[in-house]
C-alpha cells in the first residue's frame, strides 16, 4: 500500500515536471513566431503611444555587428521595418527590451542628431517608468 502510494507520488511529480517543460517550450516556440514579434510592437503601439505609431513590420534577423540587438530602417514616411536579432534576443525580457528600443527610434525618428539623443532617452524612461 505504502510503495502504491510511493509510486503514484513519484508518478504525478514525474507528470508536473513533463508539464512543465511542454509549457516552457511552447512558450519558447510562441515567443519565436514571427507574428509575436508583430503583436509585441503593436502591444506597446496601443498601450503606450495610442495608436501613433506608424506601420512597421517586426522580422527576426541575423545581424552580424555583435552587439546589435535591433534595427530599425525607414521605408517611407508611413512605414517602418525593424530587425530583431534571433541570438542576441534568448529571453523574453531581451526581446521586449529589444522592441521597446527600436520603438523609441520609430517615436523619435529624425528628431535629435543622435538617434539615442534626448528624445529617445525621454522615450525609452517614460515607458519603463509606465511598466508595472
Ligand atoms: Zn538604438
Amino acid at each position: 500500500m505504502r510503495l502504491r502510494i510511493h509510486l503514484a507520488i513519484a508518478a504525478l511529480a514525474l507528470v508536473t515536471i513533463v508539464w512543465g517543460i511542454r509549457f516552457s517550450v511552447a512558450a519558447q516556440e510562441r515567443r519565436r513566431a514571427p507574428e509575436f514579434l508583430q503583436y509585441k510592437y503593436q502591444q506597446l503601439n496601443r498601450t503606450f503611444f495610442a495608436n501613433s505609431l506608424p506601420t512597421a513590420t517586426v522580422e527576426w534577423a541575423e545581424l552580424s555587428d555583435a552587439d546589435n540587438n535591433g534595427q530599425t530602417i525607414r521605408k517611407n514616411a508611413q512605414s517602418f521595418v525593424v530587425l530583431v536579432d534571433r541570438s542576441s534576443n534568448p529571453r523574453a525580457e531581451d526581446l521586449q527590451n529589444t522592441i521597446e528600443h527600436q520603438t523609441c527610434h520609430i517615436a523619435t525618428w529624425a528628431q535629435d542628431e543622435d538617434p539615442h539623443g534626448l528624445s529617445f532617452q525621454d522615450c525609452m524612461a517614460a515607458i519603463k517608468a509606465d511598466e508595472p
